[in-house]
């Protein structure tokens, strides 16, 4: 008997120590792949070498005659193939041509001509890397999830890990391996016209939700990615988020605490924890340093502190733009001089085929080390063998017939479901009774566009009413649930949807009070129309003009009316908030978010999205949750000069309601003293005092009472999402680790204090002790 249990105890001991060499091999180098590589590096002439640096754009290669447009329908053109191919030797192509969705038959074929001629030319496959941003952008027919806000505000990174590895399965279904995603720059400004891309302003939710995509995007086994996953490209490194004109690529002002203790943070867990393959470098400058030139970010605290393995690629055209745009070079050559030795691997450039010849001759006049261009080139062959393409450079659209499937649609639909985040519900105005009669209105009301914003279809989102026909807006899902009788459409204010993102057309604000007559209940749709990128610079943050005069003519009628809040960023709606008995953010929530927020009226679905930024009331109050004690004085002076300095919000970073009640009782922790590696225990009951079933994200914030540098005021440092039927308690357990409580200090050094720290899980906080102060003497904890 002994005997066997020993047996046993052993095969399970060396079972563990395979499993964890395993583990470890998976996710550090493979030795095998590092003696291929050495073995094709071997036979590589410099100008093989260098093509395998170079990224180039589809219409490059596509019939037509022009390097930015293509003939349709698409067709890859020989003559180009030979020139960037044949000639250059070029290793990388990305995106779609002319700037559309193309359907997985198109891709396999595209993509079949280009890895044949490649493979015939060099002998290494050439790596296809895309934008599936929020879903298969550019697939026809793929399944498309709410965009990153709405994600976050799921809280919900077990969806976040589904949501990628769809989108992993239906790029593969398009014979892309790679997707530039997943987009984890602090969308802490809301006037930034991507902020809509990340994860919202807090670091832990942007680190959590980027870990989790990056597992869906490539599977279990970096070293071996699998036919059913892709490379993951954490993007946009880094600072990139905070411009200080609130405009997109401009420059950004970043203390070094901050830029390590936040922005650093989400890249760090994504590769360390989540083991990304590759990352993309923010276009901007951070405190005067263009990231593309920056040796510090790149090859320092990247590839030397933290063992990146990876790729780091350009963002579009940046190289060029270190000369055109940000005037640190006189010539092209020495802005490719810079980019390379600060650290980049593959440039996209994606149109200036003199790219090659210039880094040829600038490792040939010495002013590039070969040492340089062989880590570039044995990374981008480093990631080409974890692809597979070396063994299986293309593959039939035929092995994914689960591309677009009802499985894939019912995860999207639940993620949207998930992000609808309730605001307001004056009286419990909301579930709507099902014999309602609804009028919806507003320029969100009935459109595909609005609910997908940009990356859906085209860059801008422009085509998507082309390609999203078969899905449901709001007004066609108000009216399948409600019925076509009781709910009329009469939008009041449209865009214009040839011109500029910002551009409507005259309003008809009369004919939507008329339709107000007959009604029980207004929903006003309103927000933006979609887009993306520096052509979503905004000069105002409010709502636009036509927008609030409707709104505020509807709330004239007496109607009660639902605000729906249809947005890539938060617009203000201070002045027409008070007048709506309920208000719902939608985000951007995909080809689903009508369905979603249709059940979600009806009460069919219980919201517990929550916000995953600080909506602003005011233009010049813009502040994040995480702010210093002085951006927002709750008391007054004492003395003769006494003066409060406040802030206020619209509404708090994870506020969000339900239309059941939640309530928090007996938060404990298991040691109140704790010293640097302390693993805390934090547990709270979360009861549903309600009378319907719902899901709730239970969320633990921080308060370093006293430091050395002025504190933030609240961090979050750990989540859960649950479910409670009514009635129900549940002990949620989190795990707190004592040096997440830390800080960067002045001279840029991870730092844990003695002293007090309050702990807040719902309205319960407990106050723990650091009894150890310790500075870290490495860059990272
Ligand atoms: C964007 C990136 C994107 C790239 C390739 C750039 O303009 O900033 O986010 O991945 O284009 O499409």
């Amino acid at each position: 008997m002994k005997k066997i249990s020993l047996l046993v105890a052993l095969v399970t001991l060396l079972a563990a120590c395979n499993d964890r060499a395993k583990r470890n091999d998976s996710a550090g180098l493979d030795a095998g792949i590092e003696r291929r590589i050495d073995s094709v590096m071997a036979g590589m002439t410099l100008e093989e070498k260098v093509g395998q640096m170079a990224q180039f754009t589809l219409d490059v290669i596509g019939k037509g005659g022009s390097l930015y447009f293509s003939d349709e329908p698409f067709e890859i053109d020989a003559a180009m193939l030979d020139t960037v191919i044949g000639k250059y030797k070029v290793g990388s192509i990305l995106n779609t041509a002319n700037n559309r969705a193309r359907t997985t038959e198109v891709w396999e074929k595209t993509i079949r001509v280009i890895q044949e001629r490649a493979l015939a030319e060099t002998g290494i496959p050439v790596l296809y890397g895309i934008d599936s941003n929020h879903g298969t952008t550019y697939t026809a027919g793929g399944t498309f999830f709410p965009q990153a806000i709405g994600m976050a505000a799921t809280f919900n990174t077990h969806l976040m890990e589904e949501g990628s590895r769809v989108t992993a399965y239906e790029t593969r279904a398009s014979n892309i391996p790679w997707t530039f995603s997943p987009t984890m720059d602090l969308g802490r400004d809301a006037r930034w016209s991507r902020q809509w891309e990340s994860y919202g302003e807090d670091v832990y939710l942007n680190a959590r939700m980027a870990v989790a995509s990056v597992k869906g995007f490539q599977g279990t086994d970096r070293n071996h990615v699998g036919n059913r996953y892709i490379a993951a490209c954490v993007k946009h490194y880094m600072g990139y988020g905070v411009p200080v004109s609130g405009k997109d690529r401009t420059p950004a002002i970043i203390s070094e605490s901050e830029l390590r203790e936040k922005y650093f943070e989400p890249f760090r867990a994504s590769i360390v924890e989540g083991g990304a393959l590759s990352l993309m470098v923010n276009s901007g400058i951070i405190n005067g340093v263009s990231t593309h030139a920056d040796y510090r970010l790149l090859t320092e605290w990247l590839k030397e502190d933290l063992d990146f393995d990876g790729v780091i690629v350009t963002d579009w055209a940046d190289v060029q733009n270190l000369r055109s745009r940000d005037r640190i070079s006189t010539d092209y050559k020495g802005a490719v001089k810079a980019a390379i030795n600060a650290g980049i691997d593959l440039v996209m450039e994606p149109y200036n085929l003199a790219f090659c010849p210039t880094l040829v001759d600038l490792v040939e006049e010495g002013e590039v080390p070969m040492d340089r261009i062989n880590d570039a080139v044995r990374r981008v062959l480093r990631l080409k063998f974890r692809l597979g393409l070396f063994d299986n450079p293309y593959w039939s659209r035929a092995d994914y017939p689960e591309f677009g499937s009802q499985a894939h649609e019912a995860i999207a639909k639940t993620a949207a479901g998930e992000s609808i985040t309730l605001l307001k519900n004056e009286g419990n105005v909301l579930p709507l009774p099902m014999n309602a009669r609804i009028l919806v209105t507003g320029p969100n009301a009935h459109s595909m566009r609005t609910l997908n914003g940009g990356w859906s279809y085209s860059w801008q989102g422009e085509k998507t009413e082309e390609f999203a026909q078969d899905y449901n807006t709001i007004h066609e899902a108000l009216q399948n649930k409600f019925g076509t009788v009781n709910v009329q459409y009469e939008p009041g204010v449209t865009y214009k949807m040839d011109g500029q993102y910002y551009e409507e057309n005259p309003p008809e604000i009369e004919k939507a009070v008329a339709a107000a007559a007959g009604v029980d209940y207004i929903v006003l749709c309103v927000g933006e129309n979609s887009y993306c990128e520096t052509p979503g610079n905004l000069d105002e943050l409010a709502l636009s003009q036509n927008q609030i005069a409707l709104a505020l003519a509807l709330q004239k009628t007496g109607k009660p009316m639902i605000l729906v809040l249809n947005e890539g960023r938060p617009r203000l709606i201070r002045t027409i908030e008070p007048g709506a008995k309920a208000v719902v953010q939608l985000y951007l929530p995909g080809n689903y978010g009508g369905d979603a927020l249709a059940d979600i009226l009806a009460g069919v679905v219980n919201p517990s999205g929550k916000l995953p930024y600080t909506y602003p009331k005011y233009e010049q109050s813009l502040i994040t949750y995480d702010h210093k004690p002085s951006q927002n004085i709750d008391g007054k002076m004492e003395g003769a000069y006494d003066y409060g300095a406040q802030t206020s919000v619209q509404y708090p970073f994870g506020f969000g309601l339900s239309y059941t009640t939640f309530e928090y009782a007996n938060l404990v922790v298991n040691q109140k003293d704790f010293v640097s590696g302390d693993l805390i225990t934090v547990s709270v009951d979360v009861t549903n005092s309600g009378t319907i079933a719902g899901k709730e994200a239970v969320l633990l914030f921080s308060s370093d009472l006293v430091a050395s540098l002025s504190p933030d005021v609240r961090r979050l440092r750990a989540f859960e999402k649950i479910t409670l039927d009514p009635g129900e308690t549940k002990t949620v357990v989190l795990q707190l680790a004592a040096d997440d409580l830390t800080f960067v200090n002045e001279k840029g050094a991870w730092m844990l204090e003695e002293g007090e720290f309050m702990l807040q899980v719902g309205d319960q906080t407990i106050n723990i002790n650091s009894t150890e102060t310790r500075v870290w003497e490495t860059p990272n904890k």
